[in-house]
């Protein structure tokens, strides 16, 4: 079972300070905040942070206001993984930087709206959103005298750049390296990447319970979902527990589950590599913080459900036709007639097309509209287009 550590004391192969591999534009240290607090501070300080609130998760925004957006998604990842990373002995404040900033470059409508997106710029260059996060934080967002975008550490930019295709990641110079050969990134973002699945598989119950478009009974196929809620019910039938209180148990209980395996089969990895720094942890071929084969099939059976019986159910899909039409309309709108955009959109579009022609201008639009909120694009689409 899971071994308490002694709290604050980090684990040799943690993320420092003194071993991070800095800013692209270098600063002064803070007096008293650190460099992976102040990483945080920026992200939450951000304006693609505060635009969270009104992106679909999976929910469109104005379906109820019980469902997860963007925003409570991004706060439950944190939750999870400064849990994980405290147990391990890991950079809680570098963990909780990456997972808030990890789906910055989301767009309006969720993996809809990002496929749309991506559609429309297939001749220049396409649209990814998790290159799409890093470009917010390296380049779009505006606040600094001293430098384009926040000027993160390489640590949480390393950690909100998930995956890469080739192509991009020859452009990225230093960061883009582990994607050509093969090497991991430090712990701390090997476990933002996990607790985001861990809390999408969890919410993405509950959220679905709730809107009616799963029953306990279809999701009671899963053994992760089974077997607690069977565990549940036997342990409260006598007492009488209403449906949604079973339900969050059963959530609360699963979760347990899965975070309380990642912590023993991280410690059991760790222990068995014993890496001696963060640098040993990027040279290894395979990541050190992971769930048990056993647990990890239960977690991917279920997220294998979720793929097939909630994200591709005909409510949620029905919105889906909607956000290509919105996205796409938006996208050529811009393209023809880019003065419509705010001011700053419109320079840009502007530089960038001397710089590059039509694969400039329609990046500048490309940005525009992934920076959007659901209900802006909703607004904007039937002022302009419909
Ligand atoms: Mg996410």
């Amino acid at each position: 079972m899971t071994a308490s550590r002694q709290p604050g004391v980090l684990a040799p192969c943690a993320a420092t300070q003194g071993a991070s591999r800095g800013r692209q534009y270098p600063e002064p240290e803070h007096p008293y905040r650190g460099v992976f607090q102040r990483d945080r501070d920026r992200i939450i300080h951000s304006t693609a942070f505060r635009r969270l609130v009104y992106k679909t998760q999976v929910f469109v925004n104005h379906e109820g206001d019980h469902y997860r957006t963007r925003l409570t998604h991004s706060l439950e990842v944190a939750q999870i993984g400064r849990t994980v990373a405290a147990a391990l002995g890991l950079n809680e404040q570098l963990v909780e930087a990456i997972c808030l900033a990890h789906d910055l470059g989301h767009t309006p409508f969720g993996h809809a709206g990002q496929d749309a997106l991506n559609q429309c710029m297939q001749a220049y260059g396409g649209f990814e959103h998790n290159l799409q996060s890093l470009r917010v934080v390296d380049e779009l967002e505006e606040r600094y005298a001293a430098f384009p975008g926040l000027n993160l550490t390489f640590e949480s930019r390393e950690g909100i750049l998930k995956h890469c295709s080739k192509r991009h990641a020859r452009a990225l110079g230093e960061l883009g390296k582990r994607f050509l050969g093969r090497r991991q990134p430090g712990l701390e973002a090997q476990l933002a990447n996990i607790a985001d699945e861990i809390a999408y598989n969890n919410h993405d119950v509950d959220d679905g319970l709730r809107a009616g478009l799963l029953t306990e009974e279809e999701l009671a196929e899963t053994s992760l979902f089974g077997d607690n809620y069977a565990r549940v019910r036997s342990m409260n039938d006598t007492i009488g527990i209403s449906r949604r209180v079973q339900i969050q148990e059963t959530v609360r209980a699963m979760i347990n589950e899965i975070v309380t395996d990642l912590i023993d089969h991280s410690n059991v990895m760790l222990a068995a590599q014993a890496p001696a720094d963060i640098e040993a942890v990027r040279a290894h071929s395979a990541p050190l913080i992971g769930l048990s084969p056993n647990a990890d099939a239960r977690h991917r059976a279920l997220k294998h459900f979720l793929y097939g019986s909630l994200y591709q159910h005909e409510r949620v899909l029905a919105m889906t036709e909607r956000a290509h039409a919105i996205v796409r309309g938006l996208f050529e709108f811009y393209m023809n007639d880019r003065r419509a955009m705010p001011k700053d959109h419109v320079q840009r579009a502007e530089e960038w097309a001397e710089q590059s022609g039509d694969a400039g201008r329609a990046r500048a639009v490309a940005d525009y509209v992934a920076g959007m909120t659901d209900r802006y694009a909703y607004s904007a689409y039937s002022r302009l287009i419909e």
